[in-house]
């Protein structure tokens, strides 16, 4: 080959790489300033490093021998393993009323931060002998909400109370009775509850979710971590308000072919979290995530993040990946928000406000790219 024609062709491979590289930089930053809304996010999961690094520190921990585990882990954690101990660490560092003020708090600023717009934060009560109960738990993180619409004012927060279904029928009716006390004291601001927990153990409690909902509560229930046909119906038939992960309802992840029919036929949304259940390995990979599955049926999704501390991820990042794995263009990512709205457990007047929102930033973007 000639000098010249070897010089030419390095030049377009070059420019190629640098085209791929500004794409990628702009979708990157589109990701980051686009209004986003989060709908599943649990609020221990979501403490970033830098929090737990603050909390490790307030708490007298020296005595501990686990003292150099935890920093190791919190600073780097990649396997499998060492997510689910950040699971425990994070647990472990939240045993008080003010460290659950803190997380609240942080959580919040860091999602503000990265530009989402309605945040609804979940989580299970935890009474800790001595040093706190159920009550101060919820109070803490009412609080933290109550403190941030002044400290956070570009972002707006709701509370899901967690029944864990492994703790049993006994603590399932108590959360739902405190959610129900707590969702007339403060109406505006816990306005459902979450179905969650080790989907390998405990029942999903219809019955009780079913009296939630006598107090206007609205139920998100995760479904369908592993493969099991019957208690996915009966979430189905429960017909709450939105579904989580719905992973092994498509015949190609454990599913079978009527399962996903029936889900497709409901209609109702379904929370989807990309990288959690990459990193937990419940799908191979992102390819094979039942993204594409429920996405290309038009079935209503969002995208969220379930627990950005321990998967060390964003929103932002969640879309990006959703752009560049399923070919979604920024129209489709608007789009994407858009519907979270309609999703989402907010008032129709914070709808209407959100919705605002998200179209001065679509004009505004459709000014710069025109
Ligand atoms: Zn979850």
């Amino acid at each position: 080959m000639e000098l010249g024609v070897l010089v030419i062709k390095l030049q377009l491979v070059r420019n190629a790489g640098q085209r791929s590289k500004n794409y990628i930089m702009d979708l990157k930053n589109f990701c980051h300033k686009l209004p986003k809304i989060e709908l599943h996010a649990h609020l221990n999961g979501s403490a970033s490093p830098k929090t737990l690094r603050t909390l490790y520190k307030m708490q007298n921990l020296s005595k501990n021998n686990d003292i150099n585990e935890y920093s190791c882990i919190i600073e780097r954690h990649s396997s499998l393993e060492e997510c689910f101990k950040m699971f425990s660490i994070a647990h472990s560092l939240t045993n008080n009323p003010e460290a659950i003020f803190i997380v609240t708090c942080n959580v919040i600023k860091e999602f503000m931060d990265d530009n989402v717009i309605y945040l609804e934060l979940r989580s299970t009560p935890r009474a800790v002998e001595g040093k706190m109960t159920k009550e101060e738990y919820i109070e803490a993180m009412i609080r933290a909400i109550k403190n941030c619409k002044l400290s956070c004012p570009n972002i707006v927060v709701k509370l899901l109370i967690s029944v864990d279904r492994k703790q049993g029928y006994e603590a399932a009716s108590e959360n739902i009775k405190l959610a129900m006390n707590y969702a007339t004291k403060y109406p505006g601001d816990v306005v459902g509850i979450d179905l969650s927990g080790d989907p390998t153990k405990g029942s999903v409690f219809i019955e009780l979710l079913k009296e939630s909902r006598t107090a206007g509560l609205k139920i998100a229930a995760h479904c369908a971590e592993v493969p099991n046909e019957m208690e996915s119906m009966d979430i189905l038939n429960l017909k709450p308000e939105r579904l989580g992960h719905c992973t092994c309802i498509h015949p190609n992840l454990g599913g079978t072919a009527s399962l996903f029919e029936a889900f497709c036929q409901s209609r109702i949304p379904i929370e989807l979290c990309l990288t959690s259940n990459v990193k937990c390995k419940t799908v191979p990979s992102y390819v094979d995530h039942h993204f594409k599955y429920f996405y290309e049926a038009g079935h209503p999704i969002c995208i969220a993040t379930d627990d950005k501390g321990v998967f060390d991820t964003s929103l932002s990042k969640e879309f990006e990946i959703a752009s560049s794995v399923f070919g979604l263009q920024r129209e489709d990512l608007i789009k994407i928000c858009k519907s979270s709205i309609e999703y989402s457990f907010a008032s129709n007047e914070e709808k209407q406000r959100l919705l605002s929102m998200l179209i001065n930033f679509n004009s505004k973007e459709e000014l710069i790219s025109s």
